[in-house]
């Protein structure tokens, strides 16, 4: 708290030499004389510890003006860092009763004010101030971008995606309002999920890559038992991020088996597996040739891929093949319990990690829950994952 107060002396000095050249000798005389008092009861605060009430007293000390503003911003950004938001309210609704505030610096204390109000949860006040200086100049864009945070926390998919649009075009928000169309599209109501799908194909012409978009469209056309359309979006996965893969292979194999088509799903399984899809597509291909008598292929595509991209996953079930081969029953048990320890080591890794924070889960997060970044989520890669 002390070091707040080293802060303030510069500007007090400065205040003094300010009002001594501008005021009348009289009124001078009189400003001193109140501020001298002031000056004694803040000292005797501090000396008798109660260093708050000697920095409440500092300040009130200062006057706000054009000289002394940026000083108490400064501070007030100090106060709610520092975690005591209630001065830093209170220092920027002081800032905000003088009339002398250029715009620019008005806009400025309402957006910190909005910032106070959103450090401590009161929400609806700092949207309410957000509101009013949204779209201006110097400080609109950054307060948009606010309320976008603040209406995704209150899960108000709607107004998140009303002023995430209004920002500029370049402001790289494409991927963010492409995942809200998905949000809002996944939750709405049963009796309004037919409607899903217009919100999906939103989400792809906001942003073409957009796997999440993609793979929500496929699964809804595959629960209307449209299979060929549902194949379509599931396999723009591929192009659209080739780690994501292992994500559509399970309704893939569910829509070409319903049409009698695994020649086809064996030429999509083969393609991403030449691209390094994973571990998981690797896996599918050899069971799909594995279904047709082709054991020796799928073990040879399984090593080879195996050495190309080492993962415990993978070489949990190339093992299988060992051990359907293994007639000494001494180097059979080695190997289960081998297998069996590998298994351990599979169960206790995370399937999925955030990208831009490093949180890990077994389930897909489309939005973080530690960092809230969208899409960033990925199945684990290397040795540990796919
Ligand atoms: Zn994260």
């Amino acid at each position: 708290m002390l070091e707040l107060l080293f802060l303030l002396l510069p500007v007090a000095a400065a205040y003094g030499w300010y009002m001594g050249r501008r005021s009348a000798a009289q009124q001078q005389k009189d400003q001193q004389q109140q501020l001298s008092e002031k000056y004694v009861s803040g000292l005797n605060y501090l000396l008798s510890d109660e260093a708050d009430k000697a920095v409440d007293l500092f300040i009130e000390m200062i006057k706000v003006d054009s000289d002394t503003i940026d000083t108490h911003m400064a501070l007030a950004s100090l106060f709610r860092k520092r975690g005591e938001v209630e001065r830093a309210i209170k220092l920027h609704q002081n800032i905000l009763e003088r009339t002398s505030l250029s715009q620019e610096q008005h806009r400025l204390a309402v957006f910190e004010l909005a910032r106070d109000f959103s450090a401590v949860g009161l929400l609806d006040r700092a949207e309410a101030l957000y509101k009013t200086i949204a779209g201006k100049r110097d400080i609109g864009e950054k307060a948009t971008r606010e309320l976008v945070s603040i209406y995704q926390s209150m899960r108000d998919w709607p107004s998140a995606i009303q002023y995430a649009e209004r920002l500029p075009a370049d402001c790289g928000m494409g991927q963010q309002i492409a995942q809200l169309y998905c949000q809002l599209g996944e939750e709405l109501p049963t009796e309004k999920s037919d409607q899903a799908i217009k919100l999906f194909k939103r989400a792809l012409r906001t942003d073409p890559n957009c796997v999440r978009a993609s793979i929500m469209a496929g699964q809804w056309y595959l629960q209307r038992e449209q299979y060929q359309t549902a194949i379509e979006q599931l396999q723009h996965v591929l192009n659209q991020d080739v780690n994501m893969v292992s994500e559509v292979i399970v309704p893939l194999e569910n829509c070409y088996r319903q049409l009698g088509e695994t020649s086809q799903l064996q030429h999509f399984l083969m393609t991403a597996v030449e691209r390094g899809a994973g571990a998981s597509t690797v896996i599918s291909l050899a069971e799909l040739l594995k279904q047709q008598d082709l054991s020796e292929d799928a073990e040879l595509l399984e090593l080879t891929q195996l050495r190309r991209y080492p993962s415990l996953k993978g070489f949990f079930h190339y093992m299988d093949y060992h051990l359907a081969k293994a007639m000494d029953q001494e180097a059979k048990a080695s190997l289960v319990m081998l297998q069996h320890l590998v298994g351990q080591q599979l169960a206790v890794k995370p399937k999925y990690r955030c990208l831009s924070c490093g949180f890990a889960g077994n389930v897909l997060q489309w939005q973080c829950p530690s960092c809230k970044s969208w899409g960033e989520t990925k199945p684990v890669r290397g040795l540990d994952g796919e």
